[in-house]
């Protein structure tokens, strides 16, 4: 699935947004973000009934923070891109955060702010 798609399915699925409030913040119609979510939703069940490989493919997606996630306390350490990676989880002090934006392949940069994936 694509990163859209991902993001249609947090939106709508994660943080329980209206299709219309979603489809705003992904930059879309809401026709268009209704068929993203029902797309990305049968490759869900696709992976969880047929045991598929789930793939997240790059896509035009823009990062609005980056997101950390604690390794001993599972908590999600979310700040804007223009601050400092954090250090520490706020919650439990751990030093083991890791780079959810990395583990999409975009190094923390988001492409329409020209982050140059080099540098
Ligand atoms: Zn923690």
């Amino acid at each position: 699935m694509t990163l859209d798609e991902l993001e249609g399915i947090r939106l709508a699925d994660h943080e329980d947004l209206e299709h219309e409030e979603a489809a705003r913040r992904l930059g879309v119609s809401r026709s268009v973000f209704t068929r993203l979510v029902d797309g990305a939703r049968k490759k869900i069940a696709a992976v969880l009934i047929e045991g598929c490989e789930l793939k997240i493919e790059g896509g035009d997606y823009h990062f609005e923070n980056k997101r950390f996630r604690c390794q001993d306390c599972q908590h999600l350490v979310e700040i804007p891109l223009e601050e400092p990676d954090p250090q520490r989880c706020p919650t439990c002090g751990s030093f083991l955060l890791a780079n959810l934006n990395l583990s999409f392949g975009l190094k923390g940069q988001c492409r329409r702010h020209g982050g140059d994936p080099h540098g």
